[in-house]
């Protein structure tokens, strides 16, 4: 059932996306986009003040439901219940240019990933020769700086969508294509997830705030080959901080570790799981059950399956030449998520902090070669459990506020 959108200058059917103040008064009134609601505003609004609250003038209301009069940015979907204090901000900025030399993947123009999809041999682990071990090499080098260079670039006031157009800059730089943007209509090329978001998280004008904890996805496709790293960073002192915080953060750094710890060929893509349960509950914290590890090579997702909870069923035994993640997203309460009405950012349903890090590795004879491995510049780093707090009983000095 197709209906109109409500947008003056436009012909479209309407999408999902609807005017959150409309919404809040029990009209319906449908835009076929952000841009057209947004190019729409300063008309539409109008209609806003024939209605009859009353009250709508005297209570401010808790979330950004219509444009900020001095930014613009808003909460896209202001009646979803959301699990913790995350809200979206947008627009999203406008989708960012390649040049055309850049070599593109197959979904990069109308977001489908087909030789993903192609389900013949699916559970077929690809082996790669030594030329394709070295452009896998070569590609995972230049996400690593990428990463990096993205995480230099964090503080407090810095928002997620200039995270992206860090990453998007260092890529083209590096001759390479941001996986992400578009794999499956994603709209931006990178992914970042703070907080309560367990992953796929997308870039937008929410600045970041000191005590934030954020997650950076970095992808990148050279050569033939895609990429894949991701690390969870604390912004500001506050987070460091904050004991949950650590906890979560520290927690999900050691069960990457602690898994690749087991890495070799003839380890099974099943045994990880216990291994990050068992080192997860060990810190008082949960394991996400609905994404997993995966395949990387010339495709962006494909098999083994690697699962990161005990007990799973993954099919597949380690053999040198594969190149594969582990990408454990660890939670301080429930692992439960859920997923934002923009079909991407996931959250834990209890609104509890989650934390997640990510290397690709190739299997060598005698165990793995993290290719994403940190450099001796990298930002970020383990961190130490903040010294606990005192009551002022023992005589400890109270740190300034
Ligand atoms: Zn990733
Ligand atoms: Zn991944």
């Amino acid at each position: 059932m197709a209906r109109a959108c409500e947008g003056a200058d436009c012909s479209n059917d309407a999408g999902t996306l609807q005017c959150p103040t409309c919404q809040k008064q029990g009209k319906d009134s449908f835009f076929c986009s952000q841009d057209c609601f947004k190019r729409n505003w300063s008309e539409h609004k109008k209609i806003h003040k024939s209605s009859s609250n009353p009250l709508g003038n005297f209570f401010t209301p808790t979330v950004i439901s219509e444009p900020d009069p001095n930014t613009g940015h808003y909460n896209p979907f202001p009646s979803f219940p959301y699990t913790g204090s995350l809200r979206p901000a947008y627009p999203l900025s406008p989708t960012r240019e390649l040049p055309a030399h850049i070599t593109r993947p197959e979904y990069a123009k109308d977001g489908i990933p087909r030789s993903e999809q192609n389900f013949v041999g699916r559970n077929k682990i690809t082996i790669l020769d030594k030329k394709q071990q070295e452009g896998m090499r070569k590609v995972c080098r230049l996400a690593r700086e990428v990463l990096d260079e993205a995480a230099a670039a964090l503080k407090p006031g810095v928002t997620t969508d200039e995270i992206d157009a860090i990453v998007h800059k260092a890529c083209i730089e590096r001759d390479s294509y941001p996986s992400p943007l578009n794999y499956y209509n994603f709209p931006k090329s990178v992914c970042t997830s703070v907080n309560e978001s367990i992953c796929h998280g997308i870039p937008d004008h929410r600045a970041l705030k000191d005590g934030d904890i954020v997650n950076i996805d970095v992808t990148l496709y050279h050569g033939g080959f895609h990429g894949d790293i991701n690390e969870t960073y604390y912004v500001g002192d506050k987070a460091l901080a904050n004991p949950d915080a650590v906890r979560v953060v520290e927690a999900a750094r050691d069960c990457l570790d602690a898994a690749i710890a087991i890495a070799k060929p003839g380890t099974a893509f099943k045994e990880y799981g216990a291994v990050i349960e068992k080192l997860a509950k060990s810190r008082n914290c949960n394991t996400v059950k609905t994404y997993c590890g995966h395949g990387v090579n010339t495709q962006f997702h494909c098999a083994p399956n690697v699962p990161h909870y005990a007990k799973n069923k993954a099919i597949g035994i380690a053999k040198p030449g594969m190149t594969f993640t582990i990408e454990p997203m660890i939670c301080t309460g429930s692992a439960k998520d859920k997923t934002w009405p923009d079909n991407w950012t996931s959250v834990t349903q209890d609104g509890g902090l989650s934390a997640q890090f990510e290397h690709t590795m190739l299997v060598t004879e005698d165990g793995v070669e993290v290719l994403t491995a940190r450099l001796p510049s990298s930002p970020g780093g383990k961190v130490e459990m903040p010294a606990a707090a005192t009551n002022g009983a023992d005589g400890a000095e109270k740190p300034a506020a």
